[in-house]
């Protein structure tokens, strides 16, 4: 009987800020089990309703650059002018117990992490239908100032250029349908051929 099953593998979700992809997480951690979410660390303002430890770790600049330093990280970039980063341990960990590895990261984060362990990811792009459905969900989400969002859309004119590099591409119009989409994502990238060892699976199968 086959007894050596997948390896822990990894899912990165990437997209304009705004276009949804806390809003499709929450929506696929009610279908799924044994993931893990890869809660970053960043620089950035703490926003209302963000809780340390469960959004993001929110460290000072001097801290995230000893992190730098300590190579504690698996990746790190910055994104709209502040450090955000994927801590090296917990990720080794949840790998080690297969589960699936979620990452919400920048177009500089997935390159470098499918540069160190492409054979276990799959990724996503997401968007809106228009950069105007951007604009009016990132100012009726009323989290950042005028300047934030403004720069967060100039970024997202440049991040639209990468969705050629991902796996898949998902446009978040209705929420329920791109959900649902996301969720056939996340079950397939578990069963990528790179992530079962041939080997063992024939010696198994074969006894
Ligand atoms: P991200 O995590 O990508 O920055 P969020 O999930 O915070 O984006 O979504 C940004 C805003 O857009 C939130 O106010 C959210 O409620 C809203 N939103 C998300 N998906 C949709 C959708 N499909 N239709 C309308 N509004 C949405
Ligand atoms: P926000 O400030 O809206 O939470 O996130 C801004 C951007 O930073 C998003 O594009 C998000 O995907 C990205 N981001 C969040 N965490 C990380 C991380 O650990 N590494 C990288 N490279 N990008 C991240």
């Amino acid at each position: 009987m086959i007894k050596d099953t997948n390896k822990g593998s990894i899912l990165i979700l990437s997209g304009p800020s705004g276009c949804g992809k806390s809003s499709l997480l929450k929506e696929l951690y009610e279908q799924i089990d044994n993931y893990y979410f890869s809660i970053s660390t960043t620089t950035r303002d703490i926003r209302d309703g963000e809780k340390h430890g469960v959004d993001y770790f929110f460290v000072s600049k001097e801290e995230f650059e000893q992190d730098i330093e300590d190579n504690n990280f698996l990746e790190y970039a910055l994104v709209h002018g502040n450090y955000y980063g994927t801590s090296l341990k917990p990720i080794n960990e949840a790998l080690k117990k297969k589960m699936l590895v979620i990452f919400d990261i920048d177009i500089q984060g997935h390159e470098l992490v499918r540069k160190k362990l492409d054979d276990l990811t799959t990724s996503v792009f997401i968007t809106t239908p228009s950069l105007k459905e951007l604009e009016n969900r990132l100012n009726s989400r009323a989290t950042d100032n005028k300047d934030v969002i403004s720069n967060r859309i100039k970024n997202a004119k440049i991040e639209i250029n990468s969705i050629d590099k991902y796996d898949y591409f998902i446009i978040n119009d209705d929420l329920l349908i791109a959900a649902k989409e996301l969720i056939s994502i996340a079950i397939a990238s578990q069963k990528k051929e790179s992530l079962f060892s041939k080997d063992s699976i024939i010696k198994d199968w074969l006894n």
